[in-house]
């Protein structure tokens, strides 16, 4: 059986607004899915579950730098060699999808961790907020919030159902 860390985006979100100065630790997993650039596990996750998908979306109309677009499953892909990080797309969301640390294009070595590595995949669930990111042996459960969000990463967060999904 396969351990994967299991992170509760509600539970971060929660812990954000109780906090808003709180300095989160980042964490990438290569292959994955829509990575161009280094992108963290939490913005990945924000696009595929959180994100409403608009159809006429407000975050790609607004950006300045053609940086955002969406893939053939209409999944919301930020190219991080075109954006400047003017965080429009934050503002204009009206479902607040996105955080505005994704933004950050300095990264903090010591608080990035690959979560291909095990040691890693540990010392990151300890700089974690507590009870925001555990570790598990269950799959994929929708009935619980929890889906899959690569083999090592379960995401539990409020999925928001499409006519395409
Ligand atoms: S505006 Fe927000 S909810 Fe709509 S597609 Fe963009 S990120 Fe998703
Ligand atoms: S932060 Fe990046 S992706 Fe968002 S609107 Fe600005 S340039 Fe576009």
């Amino acid at each position: 059986m396969t351990r994967k860390i299991l992170i509760d985006i509600i539970k971060l979100r929660t812990a954000m607004i109780e906090d808003s100065k709180m300095v989160l630790p980042e964490a990438y997993f290569y292959p994955s899915i829509n990575n161009n650039g280094l992108k963290t596990i939490r913005e990945l996750a924000a696009f595929r579950f959180t994100c409403r998908k608009c159809e006429d979306a407000p975050c790609i109309n607004v950006c300045p730098a053609d940086a955002l677009e969406k893939d053939e499953n209409g999944v919301v892909v930020r190219y991080t060699n075109l954006c400047v990080s003017c965080k429009s797309c934050v503002t204009i969301c009206p479902f607040g999808t996105m955080m505005t640390d994704f933004f950050k294009h300095h990264r903090n070595k010591d608080l990035l961790y690959d979560l291909n590595d095990e040691k890693e995949m540990e010392e990151f669930i300890m700089a974690c907020p507590e009870g925001t990111a555990t570790f598990t042996y269950e799959d994929e459960s929708p009935d619980k919030n929890i889906y899959s969000l690569n083999e090592k990463v379960l995401i539990k967060d409020c999925l928001y159902i499409t006519e395409k999904q």
